[in-house]
């Protein structure tokens, strides 16, 4: 049970002052469902703006405050967005832009003829000035202008950046006292402040010490919730498993295995014969050949008598494993089924049936193949293919639920430096697939100016018309989800102006359905080019594809770019990736691109990264969207990890059951951050 004290902090958002319907689903967008969560919703930046008298005294690209006479609005045409167009007191011009449901506010906001206080950021776009989505509106100059050293939230259609920092204050006033799961001596020498202290000032500014100590805490959280999972691990017993191989004699793959997937199939086959169950990292870059691994380990469970299921992040990835482990396990007899969220009715009834009668031997699914309702005749196997999430704990915890234990084994592509493994995957066994499979042609990867996109456009027309597929990748980097989207709606409107319905569009906002029926005709080769945003899950295998164009490739991590280009040269053609860059290159921009020309070693850009992330980029560039963590960032993981990890395991070795007061604020510290799965287990022993 949760402990009391942590109570205010889980209550709902919509408990708070102001919280109305309208606001609900914008707040849970954001992943804003509790108090917690709006406390923990760290400033992306924060931004001092200039008041100016007009428009002439403002630089383009500076944050500015500015009052403006409202003369006309323009509705979008098609899909363009809605502009507003105003003019300062000299009679500069300047566009208020507005994407997607934002513009029913800025109508009402704005109203022609009337002058109006507006804050935001000025650009130029072609020969005009332009505010894309205004900070704030209003008629009252003390309100805007005594925002002018703010935070700035993450927003959702919606949400005003006024609106979430009234709610963050809120949540913020609240805050209960808690005490201490630091180490004292840790805390002295850092000089961070203590927790309720640290939320307050991470949102006031960029207060350093108070954020480095509010990602420790979720690291701390996070190697110690591992640690549990561990230690319960070791002492469960699974049910040890030899295969006499007759199904895997009957596999008829088309290709001679690598040495590095033979030695990972002995390592797991070694684990899986033992009384304690298996909890093993397969590591192994994209195009590794993970999945025949993970073929081969179901197949010894399949082989005693048992069954296996593997869990996929996403339906996408769940039906296209199916779909590559049914066609790979064609001759061996064994059946495969796929159970996903979405599946209802007859169909679902029959894959249960056939789960609890144990005539499905090999489930693929998403988590709903460990919902309640889903029992088995006699679960032996997990695989777990986390792809580039880092996030195994929560997973493995599933697995531990189980009444026999299963063995477990957690696939992951993201090659993250050796420093970090052990802290990140709580000291589970490791297998590396460090041997490319034979055959494989480098990608021939080049960085190309933004200017000479309409050449790149040609390339795509000729790659096309001979008969070859091609991804184009556009980034997801702005505040605005919605700008996002409509710049990657508005290139996929000019592709398919160009070559036509064979361009095919897949971004987060989709329906699942409409997602997935654009995946699948490109994967079925009935569509040649895939928008894509980096939202969508790119773990796709479609080796016909041979080139992707990454937009504004300066904008993402090395291993980010690794990971997208690892979606060509899966098949025995030459491949090419295309960066475009924009104008302005930052030194580390430049160098990242260069490396990504020079390597295609993931460890290598692993470790190039980290390098590269640790020199200190601005606030707000960071990304740790491929991490289990919310609060730290990448450069934060990579030099607090270590250090949390150390700590974890020393109260670990001290206080095993957590039981001593600094065990007791331990435990809250897990409930904080929502990873009592390790408190459960300890519970249950
Ligand atoms: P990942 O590790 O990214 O999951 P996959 O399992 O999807 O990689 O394998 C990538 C591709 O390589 C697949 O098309 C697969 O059939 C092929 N492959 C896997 N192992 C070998 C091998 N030993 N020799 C040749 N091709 C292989
Ligand atoms: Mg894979």
């Amino acid at each position: 049970m949760r402990p009391e004290v942590l109570n205010p902090l889980f209550a709902e958002t919509a408990s708070l002052k102001g919280v109305g319907p309208g606001l609900a689903r914008p707040l849970e967008k954001l992943g804003l469902l509790r108090v917690r969560d709006l406390a923990y919703h760290l400033p992306e930046r924060f931004v001092a703006r200039r008041a100016v008298g007009n428009l002439d005294e403002a630089t383009v690209g500076e944050q500015i405050v500015v009052s403006l006479s409202v003369r006309e609005h323009r509705s979008a045409a098609g899909r363009g967005p809605y502009r507003i167009i105003a003019e300062d007191v000299l009679g500069n011009f300047v566009t208020l832009v507005y994407f997607g449901r934002a513009a029913f506010t800025a109508k009402k906001q704005l109203p022609s003829g009337e002058t109006r206080w507006v804050a935001g950021r000025l650009d130029q776009f072609g020969q005009s000035l332009q505010i894309v989505h205004p900070d704030h509106v209003s008629t009252d100059s003390a309100e805007v202008l005594g925002s002018l050293n703010e935070p700035v939230y993450g927003l959702s259609e919606g949400m005003t950046l006024g609106r979430i920092q009234g709610l963050v204050q809120q949540a913020l006033g609240g805050l209960p006292a808690l005490p201490e799961w630091i180490e004292p001596g840790l805390l002295e020498r850092t000089g961070w402040p203590e927790w309720r202290a640290a939320l307050g000032q991470a949102h006031k500014g960029a207060n350093a010490e108070a954020r480095d100590r509010l990602a420790y805490d979720e690291l701390l959280a996070n190697s110690l919730a591992l640690l549990l999972v561990r230690a319960s691990n070791r002492s469960r017993t699974g049910t040890p498993l030899t295969g006499d191989g007759h199904l895997r004699a009957r596999l008829n793959l088309p290709f001679e295995l690598t040495g590095a997937q033979k030695r990972s199939i002995a390592e797991i086959e070694g684990d899986v014969a033992q009384g304690a169950p298996m909890l093993r990292l397969l590591q192994g870059d994209v195009g590794s050949g993970k999945t025949a691994v993970a073929l081969h380990a179901m197949l010894i469970a399949v082989e005693a008598g048992t069954q296996a299921a593997l869990l996929a992040p996403t339906e996408i990835l769940a039906r296209q494993h199916a779909e590559t482990l049914t066609r790979m396990a064609a001759g061996t007899g064994v059946t495969i089924a796929l159970l996903t969220g979405r599946d209802k009715g007859r169909a679902r009834e029959s894959i249960l049936i056939g789960l609890i009668d144990g005539s499905i031997q090999i489930c693929v699914g998403t988590h709903a193949i460990f919902q309640e309702a889903v029992t088995y005749k006699h679960l032996a196997l997990v695989v777990i293919d986390e792809q580039h999430r880092f996030g195994v704990g929560q997973r493995l915890l599933l697995t531990q639920k189980a009444k026999r234990t299963p063995h477990c084994l957690a696939m992951t592509a993201t090659p993250i430096p050796r420093t970090l493994t052990l802290a990140q995957y709580g000291e589970m066994d490791v297998s590396r697939l460090d041997e490319m499979p034979p055959g494989r042609q480098a990608i021939d990867t080049r960085v190309v100016a933004i200017e000479r996109m309409a050449e790149v456009v040609d390339g795509i027309g000729r790659h096309i018309a001979a008969g070859g597929q091609a991804y184009w990748v556009c980034p997801m980097v702005r505040e605005q989800e919605t700008a996002d989207i409509a710049a990657a709606e508005a290139r996929h409107a000019a592709l398919k102006d160009r070559f036509g319905d064979t361009v095919v569009l897949v971004h987060g906002q989709l329906r699942p359905e409409a997602k997935d029926a654009a995946m699948e005709r490109f994967a079925l080769g009935q569509a040649q080019v895939l928008v894509a945003t980096t939202v969508i899950e790119v773990g796709v295998d479609v080796p016909n594809a041979t080139l992707m164009v990454i937009e504004q490739a300066e904008r993402f991590g090395l291993a980010q770019l690794h990971q997208l280009r690892g979606r060509v040269g899966r098949g025995s053609q030459r491949s090419t990736c295309l960066l475009l860059r924009g104008e302005a290159l930052s030194e580390v921009g430049r160098e990242r691109l260069a490396l990504m020309r020079e390597t295609q070693d993931g460890f290598r850009l692993a470790e190039e990264d980290l390098r590269l992330r640790g020199g200190g980029e601005l606030l707000g560039t960071r990304q740790s969207g491929d991490t289990p963590f919310k609060v730290a960032d990448f450069e934060q993981i990579a030099r607090l990890l270590p250090m949390a990890h150390d700590d974890a395991r020393l109260l670990m070795e001290r206080d095993g059951g957590l039981a001593s007061p600094r065990g007791e604020a331990a435990r809250i510290l897990l409930y904080l951050f929502e990873r009592d799965w390790g408190v459960q287990l300890l519970r249950g022993g």
